[in-house]
């Protein structure tokens, strides 16, 4: 039985990015470049007007001032989109909008705020500093750059590049398709009254709620009764119908529990059963068609921890991020927790993580059964005791990941 970091090192050494498709920019934010890109083209285009203003020589205003204002006659009106007609020459000026064409001749702009206008002419009574309010063609991007590196996550700034120099779409690695599976007799959706003995299927919605943060698409499935056909049928339609498989519920060693058999059946390669951890002790990983399949236990917490350990490094990869883990720090525990026996397992613990006196402090957010979902709302963190701990007691170190914060490693 693996440890946990066992456990996560095979999974992560069984997949590989997805192969990288063109993709609209429209559809790219936070999809990972395949390539590195380099700039076609040169940005700004052309050297342009950063005011609204006059577009004149700085020369011809040398000598103003407040008592000795310059008049210069305007020539045209120039808005972004045109281009001049004609150059500025001596004692001339063009009245230009932000964006369009610096004309030929002019080597600067005053803001219409510091001018006068006068009917033809414009006046001016401070001098104008050459080059002012001019945006040099290729001050911002050159051609021939490289713009992004290969492996960079497409933010929105990334995209306004991309655009600007012309690349409309992107060679990035798509979003990983997950099929979810939630399986169990007892289970009905949010919006019916259950029976005796039945609950709401919540992990359908924590688990594809998940998989849209890790920046995957849900597919979520019909839900699966416990017999062995029909987990057999739902198998059979998800190794076609995502990158990933997931099933929730029915790994354990139940008399109802058919994934792990129905997998054989269909001749997924097992490359582990089972995980010395808590919660989610019963974590699967098979390989079918080469396509990761988690089979992930039923309880709430276990599925959400599973998915976060686990799923979301592997979907990472799948993508194309090199970076796949959260940040794991060293925190201070504050609170008690005791095991009930010594299983030799890392007990994965829901806490809340606050900064004090420049120390990580954790404290439990609530209870700790594998079925308890409120205290992992309150959680902001995963403090992991140690398999040979029995204890954790004030003041005690223990090793955190932030949940909430980006991959650092
Ligand atoms: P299992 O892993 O199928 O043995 O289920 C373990 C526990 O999790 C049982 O109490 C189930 O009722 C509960 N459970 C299983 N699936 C879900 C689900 N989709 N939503 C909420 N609870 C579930
Ligand atoms: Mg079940």
């Amino acid at each position: 039985m693996p440890t946990c970091s066992e456990a996560l090192r095979l999974i992560l050494d069984s997949v590989a990015p997805l192969p990288a498709r063109s993709t609209p920019l429209f559809d790219a934010l936070g999809l990972v470049l395949a390539e590195a890109i380099v700039s076609p083209e040169t940005v700004p285009p052309f050297t342009n007007s950063a005011m609204d203003g006059y577009a004149l020589r700085a020369e011809d205003c040398a000598g103003a001032g407040a008592g000795t204002p310059v008049s210069l006659e305007v020539l045209a009106d120039l808005p972004a989109g045109s281009v001049a007609t004609e150059p500025v020459h001596p004692g001339t000026a063009i009245r230009i909008m932000t964006g369009a064409p610096l004309p030929d001749g002019a080597d600067s702009v005053v803001p219409v705020e510091a001018t006068t206008s006068e009917g033809s002419r414009v006046r001016i009574a401070a001098p104008v500093k050459k080059g002012a309010n001019v945006r040099l063609a290729g001050e911002d991007l050159r051609a021939g750059e490289e713009l992004l590196p290969k492996g960079f996550a497409l933010n929105p700034a990334s995209l306004g590049i991309l655009a600007s120099v012309g690349l409309s779409e992107v060679p990035v690695h798509p979003r990983a398709r997950i099929a979810i599976l939630t399986t169990g007799d007892e289970l009905v959706s949010a919006s019916e009254k259950p029976g005796p003995g039945q609950i709401r299927d919540s992990n359908i919605h924590t688990m594809c709620g998940q998989a849209l943060a890790f920046g995957a698409v849900p597919v979520p499935f019909p839900r699966v009764p416990d017999t062995r056909a029909a987990v057999t049928a739902a198998l059979e339609k998800a190794r076609s119908a995502a990158d990933v498989i997931v099933t929730n519920g029915g790994i354990s060693v139940g008399d109802y529990d058919f994934i792990k058999a129905v997998l054989v059946d269909l001749g997924a390669r097992e490359v582990f059963w089972k995980v010395k951890q808590k919660p989610g002790g019963p974590l699967g990983f098979w390989l079918l068609d080469g396509r990761p399949v988690f089979g992930i236990p039923g309880n709430t917490v276990a599925a959400m921890v599973c998915m976060e350990e686990y799923v979301r490094p592997a979907v990472r990869r799948l993508a194309g991020h090199t970076k796949l883990l959260r940040p794991e720090v060293t925190g201070t525990f504050d609170g008690t927790f005791r095991k009930t026996v010594q299983d030799g397992k890392v007990h994965l613990l829901r806490v809340r993580a606050r900064r004090e006196d420049g120390r990580l402090v954790v404290a439990p957010s609530g209870p700790q059964g594998s079925g308890i979902l409120s205290s992992m709302l309150r959680s902001n963190a995963l403090a992991l005791v140690p398999a040979g701990a029995l204890a954790l007691r004030p003041g005690d170190e223990v090793q955190v990941h932030l949940v909430e914060e980006p991959e650092d490693r």
